[in-house]
């Protein structure tokens, strides 16, 4: 039985394994420049963020109507369930579908199909959070949020992923502050290629309350202090960070240092489907390669669940903390 654990920092569009994608690809009639799945894993080999980041739009051409991102979801939900995974926290990029005439509500009820039906399904609850892509303009964000509207009921939180460098957290602080308004809980990609200064911006600009990636925070010491005290999240997907050649090797992953700093670490796989690992892979990676041990794995599970939006449902936190306390290695 795997180790109990959260999933904060999951891409649902990064899930969708070359399988899949041909079988949307052919019922939806969408020409996909591969011939086979093996070309497009072929494929999957990326320089830099840019150049995982186009082959990652051209795919989602074949995600058309609500039953395709319901049975994207549902795919990665098993999958995940099988590594452990007891909540999910759900990124989607609602502008990639909308400018290819893909309407907000095939895409959130779609979504919505599977993850209603998740907990029975899955064993998994989840929470569904909208991302804006940052190298977009700061009025397609609102744009977008106010598409979104109708269907809040859903939606948990906002985000803001995509190409990082060039595009400073407070380009978006009108959109996070219409957020905020509207009740929605708040985090952000921030140093992860970009430096260190974005962190401090998306907190103090954008109130994000979690940090996607924050890697670069390391290089920081003030910042570090702060995020120790603040007991501010971190979402750190080690597998993405060598694929996107963030970290050289995992073996030069700051994992352990930024544990030993006191830093509230958890750890996700961002897009499993193009980085080489769901949840678990990511947890055995760094037991294998950073010689985590078995307490230490059982921290950031432990930290998944208390960086959780569930203060909505704390019954539900304490009965997966206990789980985590209660987990016994190696059974
Ligand atoms: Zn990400």
């Amino acid at each position: 039985m795997p180790l109990p654990k959260a999933e904060l920092h999951l891409h649902i569009e990064g899930t969708l394994e070359p399988e899949l994608a041909f079988e949307l690809a052919a019922r939806n009639g969408v020409p996909l420049p591969y011939a086979t799945t093996d070309d497009l894993r072929e494929a999957y080999r990326f320089q830099d963020l840019q150049s995982f980041l186009n082959l990652y739009y051209e795919l989602m051409a074949v995600l058309r109507t609500e039953r395709d991102f319901e049975e994207l979801a549902d795919a990665y939900l098993a999958r995940a369930a099988a590594q452990g995974v007891r909540h999910a926290e759900i990124f989607f990029d609602p502008q990639a579908h909308l400018s290819r005439g893909v309407a907000m509500g095939t895409v959130v009820e779609g979504l919505w199909r599977a993850l209603g039906r998740s907990e029975e399904r899955h064993g998994v609850s989840t929470r569904l959070i909208l991302c804006f892509l940052r190298d977009e303009s700061a009025e397609s964000a609102l744009h977008t949020l106010r598409a979104a509207e109708p269907y809040l009921d859903r939606i948990t939180g906002v985000g803001l992923d995509s190409a990082e460098v060039g595009h400073p957290p407070a380009k978006f602080r009108e959109v996070y502050e219409a957020a905020a308004a509207l009740g929605l809980r708040r985090v952000a990609h921030a140093g992860e290629e970009g430096p260190p200064e974005y962190i401090t911006e998306a907190l103090d600009v954008l109130g994000i309350e979690r940090i996607d990636h924050g890697l670069r925070c390391v290089e920081d010491p003030a910042l570090v202090e702060r995020l120790v005290r603040d007991r501010v999240p971190l979402t750190l997907c080690p597998l993405s960070n060598v694929r996107l050649r963030t970290v050289d090797t995992l073996a030069d992953h700051p994992l352990p240092a930024m544990l030993e700093a006191g830093l509230l670490c958890t750890v996700n796989s961002d897009d499993p489907a193009y980085f080489g690992g769901y949840a678990g892979d990511n947890f055995d990676a760094v037991h294998e390669a950073l010689g985590l041990g078995q307490e230490r794995l059982r921290e950031l599970a432990r930290n998944s669940f208390l960086a959780a939006f569930l203060e909505d449902d704390e019954e539900r936190r304490k009965r997966y903390l206990a789980e985590v306390e209660a987990y016994e290695f190696g059974a």
